[in-house]
């Protein structure tokens, strides 16, 4: 079987294929027929060699969005059996640790990911730890079912965000997590939703997944524009997808009395923007972060089997393993929404 291994930041080309031996599962793990992994934004900061989300010791197979079918089990697994379709989560934590027996294994001290770790989905098998393991029903394809674990994440901010019905909620930003932050909003009973964007596919495709109107923050005014739809300059509920300054500013600008301002991006590790302090008390502003996924990956399942989610149509492009090094820059350009590898094509 092959693999696409990570070579380094520093590394010309970023990515090599090799021939992997088929790794045996251990008692407690299955090995998957990797189907479908999708490009993430961590994937490129990894890439680039940024530091922040995730740190990597290069040659590894990265790739931590992906689904694909149970082909082996170990001898202790009792809840999968060859031929199951899964949706991984690829977070581990170790449980020993203090955030861990506080509540929060989203800041686990010994925090390791399948994909970013150790070997992930952009290989054509993969060893999973049963627990890790989510059954999708047959109807779902894989390149959907990859999308269980950024869906996972959003849920994560949306349970954060505490978003009340009849509520308005702006969102900045519509790549994928975007747009999936869009429409968690809709199902959690905001009665608007506006998308502020500069890429035009991505505001079109904000609209047919939910938003009620979008904005291109770098042609429009968007308070003026959310004055004209909705009366008010700002929203009750503001979430920010980018991960830059100029974006997490424009997040507090648009905060309402008592608003909640999510800051979902992955910044750069010393990005900072000056903090109006006095809004921040006047209004009542409640600034909070949202990371990784505890305890979420069994929702997104449920939400993606119910079909209330929107997610083919975010996928913009898919890429053999091959063309790994490629699929990530086409993840990059603002052609793209969401690129998925299907590791057997
Ligand atoms: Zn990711
Ligand atoms: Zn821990």
């Amino acid at each position: 079987m092959k693999g696409s291994f990570f070579m380094g930041p520093r590394h010309t080309p970023g990515f090599e294929i090799r021939e992997m031996t088929m790794p045996e599962p251990g008692a407690h793990d299955v090995l998957v027929k990797n189907m479908a992994c999708g490009v993430c934004g961590t994937d490129i900061h990894i890439y680039h060699g940024e530091k922040g989300s995730a740190e990597v010791t290069p040659p590894v197979v990265l790739g931590h969005e992906y689904s694909g079918i149970v082909e082996k089990i170990g001898d202790k697994v009792t809840t999968l059996r060859p031929g199951d379709r899964v949706a991984i989560d690829p977070n581990r934590y170790c449980g020993i640790c203090r955030p861990c027996r506080m509540g929060r294994k989203q800041n686990c001290q010994n925090l390791y990911a399948l994909g970013v770790n150790t070997n992930g989905g952009f290989a054509e098998y993969s060893i999973v730890p049963e627990a890790q393991c989510y059954k999708i029903n047959d109807d779902i394809d894989f390149d959907v079912a990859a999308m269980a674990e950024p869906l996972s994440c959003v849920i994560h901010g949306i349970d954060q965000a505490d978003i009340r019905p009849g509520q308005t909620v702006a969102v900045i930003g519509g790549g994928a997590i975007g747009l999936l932050m869009v429409q968690m909003a809709k199902l959690s009973g905001a009665s608007v939703v506006v998308l502020s964007e500069p890429i035009s596919l991505r505001r079109q495709i904000g609209l047919e997944v939910g938003a009620d109107f979008s904005v291109d923050p770098f042609t429009e005014d968007i308070q003026e524009k959310m004055a004209q739809y909705t009366g008010r300059t700002g929203a009750d509920v503001v979430i920010e997808c980018v991960g830059r300054p100029n974006a997490a500013q424009q997040a507090l600008q648009l905060a309402d009395m008592g608003a909640t301002v999510l800051l979902f991006g992955v910044p750069p590790v010393d990005a900072a923007i000056p903090l109006p302090l006095f809004d921040v008390f006047s209004k009542e502003l409640r600034i909070i972060g949202s990371r990784i996924n505890p305890d979420t990956h069994q929702r997104a399942v449920g939400l993606i089997s119910s079909g209330k989610l929107e997610i083919r149509k975010l996928i913009t492009h898919t890429f053999r393993l091959e063309q790994l090094e490629q699929a990530l820059h086409m993840q990059m350009s603002s052609d793209s929404i969401k690129v998925i590898v299907h590791p057997h094509d």
